[in-house]
């Protein structure tokens, strides 16, 4: 009988002899397509080259540790960038797969972009050479300590001084002081400040300046600027995430990022033609967080799937005598696999995405400002529910490893740590809900007084609150379980459900309530509304690139019924998660809900025997997964304790030549030698 290392071995292989496609064809989806992909491929060799990205002992090292590794990183990580000329998108790569934010993070991620989409031409002339060759070192400062999602609030002041044509940059309080910023706190020397520009005191509202924080001769702060690293937080260990106060400190008038706004030298103000196009820079990171998502709820899956199925753990087969896969018990399936499916519907969405935003950037450079709200909606709505499915689905996994979950070498902690703080910056998530049911809102009210409006695909389904009536009619057309399978039906009470909530949001609104009493049903209703639309992306996209012809290759057949069975898990998985919201009004029955059910576990069982082929397809690296639980050969218990041999504190520092642990003779061995004195029961009467 082999040992359970090599039965390890044994189950990984026997998995993918069992799949039934291959897993390298879908690879290149999650990499935007095979000649990115080669790129980028080529680019995690270059990383995996060299000696200062290594990334062994990283789960040992603490704080201040981690930011000193970084730094270096970070100086050849440029070196690497300038040298074969990288890209933007081969930059981000590159970060991304360093797997560590390296603190000049904020630079390429925030800085750059809001210069790049907020500075005039001529601005940009002048500043951006500088950026792009990292002379500047920038970061974004908005939030302060007591000011976050509020924009508004922002206690920051840049008042127009006339007769020196400067900006005065202040922050009169502790509130106002600017925290939270990435980069800000040992390495920028530039920032993006958000400040409330006021011109012979009127208050225009917020908006960014660019402000010399650190001298770019020595890296000294410079006069009025009192900045510090913030402190240790959650995850992106080696992040500077930094404080920094203004004490009346001065910059040219020009400094004020121009291209929407500007202010002449007599400080006369031009505000811009739409008041949403300064969110340019947030909305670009919301979209690159949609594709973040994908990766790291694959990330996930990767691991958990081919640790669950070389875990063997109960039921025993008296045949083999072997204890059964954990991945073959329905309650670890439930809890893996659907982010599996979520992971591959996220993807979808993120080119659905990417197109829209891709389209609208090219038409803002002809002034046409169409697609601006549906980019800001969209960019909004999937940036929330996409995190938030991340955040929750990969701790959910994590937990469904069992102890082993619970340590860092599983790969399951570190990167995730990282990944929470999605959910709260670039748009809070609970907040950005309230502004995709505002606009659903308001597209409602728009519709019922001019039923004949243009709609976006998307939200076109709303039309069919317009004869209320039948809408309170309309229920799911499934006479059987089978028929519950058609996209049709499912993306017909999907749009019935997002509708009825826009409805219902409206009446409240009507009859009094005031916006901050409905949180609850933006929320609901955003939610309704987005996984509607993903529901679309993942059916079109599938249909788009893997129904390929009408005479298709049994090698195609194969891989479009995978594939398949992935997208019925997520549409059921959802269906079945919010079941309520579809039964409340009667449009579904409670037979078609016991339907939902039986099809989702019937999901699960067609998604499991393709599943490490599916955790395959990814195409992670044994180096960037770092984890003993989910490497590629399966070996997950050898590489457990392979792992251990890192730990400092098994090393020579911690533990002598005969395995005696530091201290011993200090604090131990008095106890073991009884040195402390005996134990004595206290009598009850005396005190402590
Ligand atoms: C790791 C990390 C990195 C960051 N990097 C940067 C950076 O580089 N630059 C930068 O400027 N900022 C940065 N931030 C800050 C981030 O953008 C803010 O934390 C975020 O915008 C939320 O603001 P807040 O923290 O003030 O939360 P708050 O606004 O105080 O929210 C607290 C709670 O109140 C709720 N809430 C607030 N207002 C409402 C309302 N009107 N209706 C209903 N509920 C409401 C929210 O939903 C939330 O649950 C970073 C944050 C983190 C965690």
């Amino acid at each position: 009988m082999p040992s359970a290392e090599n039965q390890q071995q044994l189950d990984i292989a026997a998995e993918r002899a069992k799949c039934t496609f291959d897993p390298s064809q879908l690879t290149a989806l999650f990499y935007g397509g095979e000649e990115k992909m080669k790129r980028l491929k080529a680019i995690e060799a270059m990383v995996d080259r060299e000696p200062v990205f290594d990334r062994t002992d990283r789960y040992f090292l603490g704080r201040t540790e981690r930011f000193k590794r970084a730094l270096p990183m970070v100086k050849r990580y440029v070196e690497l960038r300038n040298e074969h000329g990288l890209t933007p998108e081969e930059s981000a790569h590159f970060k991304v797969y360093i797997d560590d934010y390296i603190p000049v993070h904020l630079h390429e991620s925030m800085f750059l972009p809001v210069l790049r989409s907020q500075a005039s031409d001529e601005q940009l002339k002048v500043w951006g050479p500088h950026a792009e060759n990292y002379h500047y070192i920038g970061c974004y400062a908005q939030t302060e300590l007591g000011h976050g999602s509020a924009l508004s609030r922002l206690e920051t002041t840049a008042t127009l001084d006339l007769a020196t044509d400067q900006w005065v940059i202040n922050s009169p309080t502790q509130s106002s002081a600017k925290f939270w910023i990435g980069t800000l706190g040992k390495m920028a020397n530039h920032a993006v400040v958000q400040a409330k520009l006021i011109i012979k005191g009127k208050d225009y509202g917020a908006h960014p300046f660019l402000v010399p924080l650190r001298s770019l001769k020595d890296h000294t702060p410079l006069p009025g600027v009192v900045i510090k690293d913030q402190g240790p937080k959650q995850g992106a260990i080696s992040m500077d995430n930094g404080y920094a106060r203004f004490n009346h400190v001065r910059i040219p008038r020009t400094n004020m990022l121009m291209r929407f706004s500007q202010v002449s030298k007599e400080g006369v103000y031009s505000k811009p033609i739409h008041p949403k196009l300064a969110y340019g820079g947030m909305t670009a990171v919301r979209t690159t967080l949609i594709n973040h998502s994908a990766l790291s709820m694959a990330r996930a899956v990767t691991i958990a799937t081919r640790y669950s199925a070389v875990r063997r753990q109960g039921n025993v087969d008296l045949k083999t005598d072997l204890e059964t896969q954990v991945l073959d018990y329905p309650a670890v399936q439930y809890r893996i696999l659907p982010l599996l499916s979520h992971a591959f519907a996220t993807i979808f969405s993120g080119y659905w995405m990417n197109e829209m935003y891709a389209q609208y950037n090219a038409d803002i450079t002809k002034g046409d400002t169409s697609l601006l709200k549906d980019v800001h909606v969209y960019s909004s709505g999937l940036k929330s529910y996409c995190t938030k499915l991340g955040a929750d689905g990969i701790e959910e996994a994590r937990r469904c490893l069992g102890g082993h979950g619970f340590s860092l070498f599983s790969g399951m902690i570190d990167f995730h740590r990282q990944f929470l703080a999605t959910v709260t910056y670039e748009g809070e998530n609970a907040l950005l809900t309230q502004q995709v049911s505002r606009y659903l809102l308001k597209l409602y009210k728009d519709v019922v007084r001019k039923p004949d409006m243009h709609l976006s695909p998307p939200s076109r389904y709303i039309v069919s609150l317009v004869d209320h009536e039948r809408f309170v009619q309309q229920r799911c057309a499934a006479r059987s379980m089978a028929e519950l399978y058609h996209p049709e039906i499912v993306l017909k009470a999907f749009q019935h459900r997002a509708a009825r909530l826009i409805f219902e949001l409206a009446q409240a609104e009507k009859q009094g309530a005031q916006w901050s009493d409905l949180n609850l049903e933006c929320m609901r209703l955003s939610k309704a509304h987005v996984q509607y639309i993903m529901i679309e992306n993942f059916h079109n996209g599938l249909e788009k690139r893997y129904n390929v012809s009408s005479n298709p290759t049994p090698e195609q057949e194969a891989l479009l019924a995978a594939i398949r069975s992935v997208y019925n898990l997520h549409v059921f998985y959802t269906l079945e998660t919010e079941l309520a919201e579809f039964l409340e009004d009667g449009y579904f029955s409670p037979e078609q809900a016991a339907w939902t059910r039986q099809a989702l576990k019937d999901s699960l069982k067609s998604v499991r025997p393709n599943a490490v082929g599916f955790a395959d397809c990814f195409g992670f690296t044994d180096k960037f997964l770092n984890s003993a639980l989910g490497s590629y050969d399966g070996r997950a218990y050898e590489r457990m304790a392979e792992m251990t041999e890192y730990e400092p504190l098994n090393g020579k520092e911690m533990t002598d030549e005969r395995g005696v642990v530091w201290g011993y003779e200090e604090f131990l061995r008095p106890l073991i030698f009884g040195e402390v004195g005996p134990y004595k029961a206290r009598k009850p009467e005396s005190k402590l």
